[in-house]
């Protein structure tokens, strides 16, 4: 290109930092004068740091000074990788949940592109033999050993069923310096490259779909009567009523059409029997994404949906921000399910911002669940969105019978009622499977000396400390803070301790001395944390192994076991008065999803719910007229709360190390937000959190709580840019929470 004098060039980029503004580059003379697309990564100059940062847009002029403006040192990519539904996506998603953008754009990103400058690794490389292996072929390497005991390694591969051949990855971990010897035995064509997608393609085992029922058909054929256009619908059907079939049969159908579809399900949702399941029936190249893969694997799967490889994605939370050219299909599982909502950084909810992408793109969204939100209930009373029912289960079964077990003057064992015992009892002997729920891990909520009342409370939380028993250890849940457990008082050193209360690990202890020829397992956090562990219990449960059940809510979805034939709820009565506004819509949702989970073969189901409040009104409602009535009951009660769906709350957390420094911010806050007319507007605070201390910090918090989420906004978009500018700012942590899923 020839020399010219052209005029000067300036871009707007987000710049991943937590300033809420972007900041302008001079484009350099080199770049010629090709256009410069929005949303492409750029490497600049960022304080001392050179930062990976996105272009938003080019623009003629700029406010910076010519002496402090700075010239973009590479553009590393020739298009958009995120895609242009995406980065509107991100734009709107950083405005509406008062987000720096450069922050953002980065939490959507996958991990690897946001610090490797090449968007085009050789990702996947894999080695194989090129034809099965000889004797001869053997003894013509026996003078170079490297390359034998490397030929060896992709040969035992090959016996194993591993047809894919070994990686580098895999390469590393059984041997060294084995580049040379792969090159030359590349050379001598013993060996051949691949490069294996990061595809789960579909089985050849394909199962056929069942004959699918007349509610079934109907939500088919009414969603698909709009297949082509957007709209919202919830997919309203109890558990094992075969919604899964539903969203198959859509899927099949957006397929065929050659398009792309998204499943987003629940954090400890994505077992590998769902993936199995639509792998087995559909005939698409499935990826997966979730937060145990590696940030290569992550990005393969990323790069093989963004290049239309994939057609079918099925991933968690931040899946959302996968880009598929051609998607033509949202489906959201278990919709009410709070890991949707990224709980800290940029704090947005996957479900809403996958209606927005859907409404953007024009193309339908499923949002499936035997328990809707009170969210998506409310926006089907007022008709923004569809209701589909599947009121019947696929199996014919009738549904449980719930019952309530009053735990008053009851003699308890570890917690579980006498009544209990021995239906747990009767069930084991018809050869029936028992599950057990119970939202507390760990063998004791605490421990207390029997002689002066001291209890295992935590230096740094206004919380006591869980007491494992099996690691003899205490810990807090709240902070991670661990301690061996005491043998003797701290206050008077008697060593007479009691554990206080029953966790899973106390219940499961019991039950097993109790039932001594019934194996006992315990599914939560602690027991499943090493690899493998999970499948392995829930292939135990499955097959019924294990008798006994008993688990956190992380069994409560997504699994089905077929010889449950009783389910018991044992911890009710915290979640009936608690300080959190949606406990009561939680505890609803758990003993509805779990009663689906008793009598689904051939045996009929029971539920039993352990209460000292039998009479509570919630648990009357749910009994009595079911899960819809509860939420119709629940939205009445939240309306005149003030609280949300009908109104919209923003929570502006604070909190600090110095007791005082976390009030002072948020009443500069408080008083900032008054400069200016909070029209419909009402503001709490700062009032403390409802656990006020924790790991070492004070926490307090502002409530905003408004109808129109249109005067939140425009507050909040004048208001928080100014929170750091605060003179208390400086000595304290602050994050702004638009929509909350929890006001802790
Ligand atoms: P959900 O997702 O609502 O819990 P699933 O789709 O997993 O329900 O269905 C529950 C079970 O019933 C599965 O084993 C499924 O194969 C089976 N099923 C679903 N629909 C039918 C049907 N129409 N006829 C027979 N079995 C069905
Ligand atoms: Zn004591
Ligand atoms: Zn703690």
């Amino acid at each position: 290109m020839p020399a010219q004098i052209s005029r000067p060039r300036f871009v707007k980029i987000a710049v991943p930092c937590p300033l809420y503004k972007m900041f302008d580059y001079r484009l350099p003379a080199t770049f010629g004068d090709h256009t410069i697309q929005p949303g492409v990564r750029v490497r600049v100059p960022f304080g001392r740091q050179k930062l990976i940062g996105i272009v938003i847009e080019e623009v003629s002029t700029t406010d910076v000074p010519a002496n402090k403006l700075k010239s973009i040192s590479d553009v590393l990519d020739s298009h958009n990788l995120l895609g242009d539904d995406i980065l509107k996506l991100l734009l709107w998603a950083a405005r509406y949940y008062v987000h720096p953008l450069g922050d953002a754009l980065q939490t959507a990103l996958p991990v690897y592109l946001r610090s490797n400058d090449d968007a085009t690794p050789s990702l996947n490389e894999h080695w194989r033999l090129t034809q099965p292996t000889t004797e001869e072929t053997q003894q013509s390497l026996k003078r170079a050993p490297k390359q034998l005991r490397l030929y060896q390694l992709l040969q035992a591969a090959a016996k194993n069923g591993t047809e894919s051949g070994l990686d580098a990855d895999a390469l590393n971990t059984r041997t060294e310096n084995w580049r040379a010897p792969l090159k030359a035995l590349l050379e001598k064509q013993l060996i051949e490259s691949f490069v294996r997608p990061a595809l789960l393609t579909p089985q050849n085992d394909s199962q056929q779909a069942p004959a699918l029922n007349d509610e079934q058909i109907e939500a088919i054929k009414n969603i698909e009567a709009h297949r082509q256009q957007h709209a919202v619908h919830v997919v309203n059907g109890i558990t094992g009523s075969g919604k899964t079939e539903v969203y198959l049969a859509l899927c099949e159908a957006m397929l065929a059409d050659g398009k792309q579809i998204l499943v987003l399900v629940p954090e400890i949702g994505l077992t590998p029997q769902l993936t199995q399941r639509f792998l087995q029936r559909l005939n698409a190249n499935v990826v997966v994404l979730h937060s145990a893969m590696n940030d290569k694997q992550r990005y393969a799967a990323w790069h093989a949906a963004a290049n239309k490889q994939a057609q079918l994605v099925i991933g968690t939370r931040s899946s959302i921000f996968t880009p598929l050219p051609d998607l033509g299909l949202i489906i959201i599982d278990e919709e009410h399910d709070g890991s949707y909502k990224q709980q800290d950084g940029f704090r947005y909810n996957a479900r809403d911002l996958a209606i927005l992408r859907a409404k953007n793109k024009n193309i339908p969204i499923v949002l499936g669940s035997a328990t809707p939100s009170l969210e998506s209930l409310n926006n089907v009373n007022e008709q923004r969105y569809h209701a589909h029912f599947l009121r019947k289960r696929a199996n014919k079964k009738p549904l449980p019978k719930i019952q309530l077990i009053n735990l008053c003057s009851q003699k308890l064992y570890e917690g579980l009622a006498d009544g209990l015992l021995a239906k747990i009892k009767q069930h084991l002997e018809q050869q029936g499977q028992v599950l057990l729920f119970i939202n507390r891990r760990g063998f004791a909520p605490l421990l207390m000396c029997h002689d002066c009342g001291w209890t295992t409370n935590c230096q740094r939380c206004d919380a006591h400390m869980t007491f494992h028993k099996r690691r003899n250890q205490l810990h807090c849940h709240h902070c991670g803070s661990q301690r061996p457990a005491p043998e003797n008082c701290d206050e008077c050193g008697s060593d007479n301790i009691l554990a206080i209360g029953a966790g899973t690990e106390r219940i499961e202890h019991f039950l097993q001395e109790r039932f001594p020829e019934t194996q006992v397992s315990r599914i939560d956090r602690d027991s499943t944390r090493n690899k493998g562990a999970l499948q392995d219990k829930l292939e135990k449960a499955h097959s019924g192994e294990s008798g006994i059940l008993v688990g956190t809510q992380m069994l409560a979805k997504g699994h089905d076991f077929p010889n449950i034939t009783l389910v018991c709820v044992l911890d009710t009565d915290q979640a009936l008065f608690s300080a959190d506004f949606r406990a009561a819509e939680h505890l609803a949702q758990l003993i509805t999803q779990v009663s689906g989970r008793a009598g689904r073969a051939e045996k009929p189901g029971e539920v039993l719910i352990q209460t000292h409040h039998p009479d509570h009104p919630l648990l009357q409602t749910l009994l009595h007229s079911g899960y819809p009535t509860f939420a119709k009951a629940a939205l009445q009660e939240r309306t005149a709360a003030g609280l949300p769906p009908i109104h919209h709350l923003v929570l502006l957390r604070c909190e600090s190390v110095d007791a005082s420094a976390a009030p002072t911010f948020l009443q500069q806050a408080a008083d900032l937000a008054k400069q200016i007319e909070l029209k419909d507007i009402d503001l709490f605070g700062p009032i403390p959190a409802p656990m006020e201390r924790r790991a070492g910090r004070y926490r307090h918090q502002i409530m905003l709580q408004s109808k129109q989420r249109k005067n939140l906004h425009r507050l909040l978009n004048w208001w928080v840019p100014q929170l750091q500018q605060l003179p208390a700012a400086r000595k304290v942590r602050w994050s702004i929470d638009v929509d909350p899923y929890d006001t802790f």
